[in-house]
């Protein structure tokens, strides 16, 4: 199941910012920079502070990475089965993986501000690949493929919004965005090194491979 609670709390939990609130994650209101401890009433607690066991630092880093892409228990693991057959590296893998994730790079691309977001926007029919209609977040765009805004969706509020923050960044190397028409593309899977992503995942394997 999908987490639904309060989304900075997933942030408290892991201990650190996992940028799932869109501009609020670059502004003073983030809760963790206030308050970076567990959220509950043990959060404090010394108990809390004991050297984790190797198991629970791998499903800490589970948890971590699924909370980052927005993943259910489910969908999470069927990534990590489908990329684990894959030659190479399968923490590597499994980033990539996720990483050419319509939603993801709805939200890399800077058209929409979180990738929470970026699913709503292709729930409700905005984004279109290769010049047709896709409403599924977790379609695998493939390196050349064009994804776009539908032209009628380029005014929405939560469109113009995120391009006005993407802005001021810079999207990966391995994408080619344009502001002007709205689109861009992958121009190769990403790699390891340009996937900007504070996790182990090594550990998360791992934790699948017990
Ligand atoms: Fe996490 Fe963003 Fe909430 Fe900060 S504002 S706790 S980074 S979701």
């Amino acid at each position: 199941m999908r987490y639904t609670g309060p989304v900075c709390r997933q942030c408290r939990r892991e201990g650190t910012k996992l940028f799932l609130k869109g501009t609020k994650c670059f502004t003073e209101k983030c809760p963790i920079e206030r308050r970076a401890y567990a959220p509950g009433q043990h959060g404090q607690s010394t108990s809390r502070r004991r050297k984790a066991s190797e198991y629970a630092k791998q499903l800490r880093e589970k948890q971590k990475v699924k909370r980052i892409y927005g993943l259910s228990e489910k969908q999470f693991r069927n990534t990590f089965e489908r990329v684990s057959v894959q030659p190479g590296i399968a923490g590597h893998n499994l980033l990539a993986a996720l990483e050419s994730r319509l939603d993801n790079l709805v939200y890399r691309m800077g058209f929409a501000p979180s990738r929470s977001a970026a699913r709503q926007l292709i729930r409700h029919r905005h984004i279109e690949v290769n010049r047709g209609l896709v409403d599924i977040p977790s379609y695998a765009v493939v390196p050349g493929q064009e994804i776009r805004v539908r032209e009628k969706s380029r005014e929405l509020g939560l469109v113009r919004d995120a391009m006005d923050q993407s802005a001021r960044g810079q999207a990966p190397t391995w994408l080619a965005v344009d502001r002007e028409s709205f689109s861009g593309r992958m121009l190769e899977r990403p790699q390891r090194p340009s996937i900007a992503i504070a996790a182990q995942e090594q550990l998360v394997v791992e934790l699948y491979s017990k």
